[in-house]
C-alpha cells in the first residue's frame, strides 16, 4: 500500500521540518564512525540549548516519548521511595503505572481533566517525597502547568521529574532556571521529526542519587552513557544508535535554533492563539482552562448534534487533514488540534479552521 502525503494536525506526529526529512535521506553511517559521533556530540550540545540546561548528561534516548518516562522511573526510584505524581491527564496517569512498575509507593494527586496542576496540593501531598513528577503540557488535555512555581516549591530533597513531550521547542523551557532535575521529550510534535527518539536530560543532583543497577538493561544510563559521552575510556558499544533519527534530530534542531527558540516559541504562540480565536468565532467552546491553554494542543468541544468521528474521517480521506480524537472518557466529546514544529504557522490554522467549518454547519 503506497503512503500518502497527509497535514499532520493531530496531537502527534506532526509533520517534521523539512531539514529533517532531508537528513534521513543522507548517506547511512556507522554508530562508532567519528563523523556521526561528532553529529552525535552537536546533537546533544543543541539539545542542552532548546533543554535550558549544562546537565552533561543530556542525550536522545533510542525510542519515543515514552522510554523518556521509563528511563525517568527506572533509573532513579528504589522500591519503596515515595513518587508523588501530579496527575491531570492521561500522561500523568501514565507516569503512576510506570512508577508504580518500579517499586515506587505511588502518591497520586487527582485533578480534573482540563485544569492545570494545583503546586499547593501537590506539595502537600507528601511531607518528604523522592520524587515530584509533573507533565508540563498534558496532550490529553491541551493544558501547561506551571513546573517554575512546582519546583521552587518542593522539599529541596526531593528530586523533579517533568515530562515536556508536547511542550520542548513549542513553548518556553527552562530546566536549570527552573530547577527541573530529570526531564525529557520526544521528537515527533514541536521538535519537528518522525517518532523515534526521545530526548532526555538529568541534573548533577539527580545523577548522584541514581540507581546503581536498575531493573532495564536497556535504559540503563550508567551503559548508554558510556556510549554517548565515553568519558577516559572511550565511547563503547550499548546498542546499535538509530543513526538515521540522530541525523535528522540534528538537522531539526539546528534549524530551530538558526529561526532563533524565542523566535519559535513566537510562532507556535500565534499560530495557537490564531486558532483558538477562529474556533471561538465559529461559536465552539474550548476545552482547556482559559490562561493555560497550549498554544501547541488545542482541545475543543465537539457541538452538540455533530458526530465527532464522521467529521474526523471525512477530515482526513476527503481532505487529507489528520487532527485527533479527545482522550479518555473525552474521546467523543472533544477534538485536538495539534499546531506543531513545522505546522506552527497561521495558514495551517486556517485551514483546519475553513474546513472544518464547512463540515460543520
Ligand atoms: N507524555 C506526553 C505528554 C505525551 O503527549 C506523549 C505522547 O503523546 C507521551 C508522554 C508518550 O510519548 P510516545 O507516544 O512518543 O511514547
Amino acid at each position: 500500500m503506497a503512503l500518502v502525503d497527509r497535514v499532520l494536525l493531530g496531537p502527534g506526529p506532526s509533520n517534521p521540518y523539512p531539514e529533517a526529512t532531508a537528513a534521513l535521506g543522507a548517506p547511512l553511517l556507522g554508530h562508532l564512525d567519528p563523523v556521526f559521533l561528532g553529529v552525535l556530540d552537536e546533537t546533544c550540545a543543541r539539545l542542552r540549548t532548546v533543554w535550558g540546561t549544562e546537565n552533561a548528561r543530556t542525550l536522545p534516548l533510542s525510542g519515543t516519548g515514552s522510554i523518556g518516562m521509563e528511563a525517568g522511573f527506572a533509573n532513579f526510584v528504589r522500591p519503596g521511595d515515595v513518587v508523588v505524581v501530579a496527575v491531570n491527564g492521561l500522561f500523568g496517569e501514565r507516569m503512576c503505572d510506570v512508577a508504580g512498575r518500579y517499586g515506587a509507593e505511588v502518591v497520586r494527586v487527582d485533578h480534573e481533566w482540563g485544569q492545570p496542576v494545583d503546586v499547593r496540593r501537590v506539595v502537600e501531598a507528601h511531607p518528604r517525597p523522592s520524587i515530584v513528577a509533573v507533565v508540563h503540557a498534558e496532550t490529553s488535555t491541551g493544558v501547561r502547568s506551571d513546573i517554575a512555581a512546582l519546583a521552587e516549591a518542593v522539599h529541596e530533597d526531593a528530586l523533579v521529574l517533568a515530562d515536556c513531550v508536547t511542550s520542548l521547542a513549542g513553548i518556553p523551557v527552562d530546566v536549570d532556571g527552573w530547577g527541573v532535575d530529570i526531564a525529557y521529550s520526544g521528537t515527533q510534535k514541536c521538535l519537528g521529526v518522525s517518532p523515534g527518539l526521545a530526548p532526555f536530560t538529568v541534573s548533577p543532583k539527580a545523577w548522584e542519587r541514581r540507581v546503581e543497577r536498575p531493573p532495564t538493561w536497556y535504559l540503563d544510563l550508567n551503559l548508554i552513557g558510556a556510549y554517548v559521552d565515553g568519558g577516559q575510556g572511550g565511547r563503547t558499544y550499548h546498542h546499535t544508535a538509530p543513526v538515521a533519527l540522530i541525523a535528522s534530530l540534528h538537522a531539526a534542531l539546528g534549524r530551530i535554533l538558526e529561526e532563533g527558540l524565542d523566535a519559535v516559541h513566537a510562532r507556535h504562540q500565534a499560530a495557537g492563539e490564531h486558532l483558538q480565536g477562529g474556533l471561538q468565532e465559529m461559536g465552539l467552546e474550548l476545552f482547556a482552562a482559559e490562561g493555560h491553554r497550549l498554544p501547541e494542543l488545542t482541545t475543543v468541544r465537539v457541538p452538540d448534534g455533530v458526530d465527532s468521528a464522521k467529521v474526523r474521517r471525512v477530515l482526513l480521506t476527503e481532505h487529507n487533514i489528520e487532527i485527533g480524537a479527545g482522550a479518555g472518557a473525552y474521546a467523543s466529546s472533544v477534538w485536538r488540534i495539534g499546531l506543531m514544529g513545522h505546522n506552527a504557522r497561521i495558514e495551517r490554522a486556517d485551514l483546519v479552521l475553513a474546513t472544518l467549518a464547512r463540515l460543520i454547519k
